[in-house]
């Protein structure tokens, strides 16, 4: 994708502080932190969201997640994290090449969590719960 900012970043068109290469990933700093040291990782190849990637792309993508996070965590001085990947506009997504992002946190940091809302009974749950075993494709 030619004018695709991540794909940009990853041809090094443009400049991002990038913290890890490899053959078919890329890290570097997001522009806008939440936090000090939060990462974005990329393929390579353009897959505009999480569920467009062959399945062989998502465990290269998250076997480098895997390598990268106790480092990134440890650079800033911490072992705790968030991980994250928005996939599609009503969830967030404002950049549409797939990324994980690596967010380290600190005690007292002033982040917060989305906070949940429990259904509205047993049966509503297990009606939400069949729905989604019956979507599933295996
Ligand atoms: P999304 O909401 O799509 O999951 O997040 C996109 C992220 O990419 C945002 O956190 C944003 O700060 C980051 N971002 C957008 N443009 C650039 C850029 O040109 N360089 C870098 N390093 N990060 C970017
Ligand atoms: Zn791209």
């Amino acid at each position: 994708m030619d004018e695709c900012i991540f794909c940009r970043i990853a041809r090094s068109e443009l400049q991002a502080a990038k913290v890890y290469e490899d053959a078919d990933v890329v890290a570097f700093l997001d522009i806008r932190p939440v936090s000090p040291g939060h990462t974005l990782v990329i393929p390579k190849a353009h897959y505009d969201r999480f569920e467009a990637m062959p399945v062989e792309a998502a465990a290269k993508l998250f076997a480098a997640v895997h390598r990268l996070v106790p480092g990134i965590a440890a650079a800033v001085g911490t072992d705790a994290y968030n991980l994250g990947v928005n996939s599609g506009p009503a969830a967030g997504q404002v950049v549409f090449h797939v990324h994980v992002h690596i967010m380290p946190r600190l005690p007292k940091d002033g982040l917060t969590l989305w906070s949940g809302t429990p259904y509205d009974s047993d049966a509503a749950r297990e009606q939400v719960a069949q729905k989604i075993r019956g979507a599933i494709k295996t």
